[in-house]
C-alpha cells in the first residue's frame, strides 16, 4: 500500500521549521519531491540560506493549496488563483516566465510562470517545463509583455520576439 503524504500532514507543526530531509522522512516521501514543491511555490524561510528550512505552516499552506488547485481544471492560459480558489487569467502585462534551471527528467527544465489575477490582483503561479511551455499560449498573446527575470531564459519563440524588438521604432 502506498502512503499518501496527506496521511501525515497533521504531524507537521505549524510553528516549527523543517529541513527537506525532515519533511521527507515525516511524510514518507522522497527528498526530490520536496525540491519539486519548492520549485512549485513552497517558500523556504530564507531563499538564500541553504540547506533550506521550511515552516510547518507554510508546508500545510502549500499542500492544501495544491490539493484545491488539483480539483480545478486550468485552460492553457489560466492559473489557479489561491484567493479566488478558481481558474483565472492573468493580466498579460504582468506575466513573467522564469527558468528555474532545475532539470526535470530527460533534457527538460522546470519553468515557473507568474501572473497577477485579473479578478482579485493576487499573485499567481503556474508550473510548467521547457517542453510544456511550447504548448502554452503565454508567449503568443502579447509577446512584448513578457518580462524575463533570470538571464539565459528559454523562450520557444524567442526568434519572433527578437524580430519584433528590431522592428520597433
Ligand atoms: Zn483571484
Amino acid at each position: 500500500m502506498r502512503k499518501s503524504p496527506s496521511n501525515n500532514i497533521r504531524l507537521i507543526i505549524a510553528r516549527r521549521s523543517y529541513s527537506t530531509k525532515e519533511i521527507a522522512k515525516l511524510l514518507g516521501i522522497h527528498d526530490r519531491t520536496i525540491q519539486e514543491w519548492h520549485v512549485n511555490g513552497l517558500r523556504p524561510i530564507d531563499e538564500a540560506a541553504k540547506p533550506f528550512l521550511f515552516m510547518g505552516g507554510e508546508i500545510k499552506r502549500f499542500l492544501s493549496e495544491r490539493r484545491s488547485s488539483r480539483k480545478v481544471k486550468l485552460g492553457k492560459d489560466e492559473f489557479y488563483c489561491p484567493r479566488c480558489k478558481a481558474a483565472r487569467k492573468s493580466d498579460t502585462q504582468n506575466i513573467e516566465i522564469i527558468n528555474t534551471k532545475r532539470a526535470i527528467g530527460q533534457g527538460d527544465e522546470s519553468i515557473l510562470i507568474n501572473g497577477i489575477c485579473l479578478v482579485c490582483g493576487c499573485r499567481l503561479n503556474r508550473f510548467s517545463t521547457k517542453n510544456g511551455l511550447k504548448r502554452l499560449p503565454f508567449n503568443q498573446n502579447d509577446k512584448r509583455c513578457i518580462r524575463i527575470l533570470e538571464g539565459d531564459l528559454f523562450l520557444p519563440l524567442n526568434t519572433d520576439i527578437e524580430e519584433d524588438g528590431h522592428n520597433e521604432k
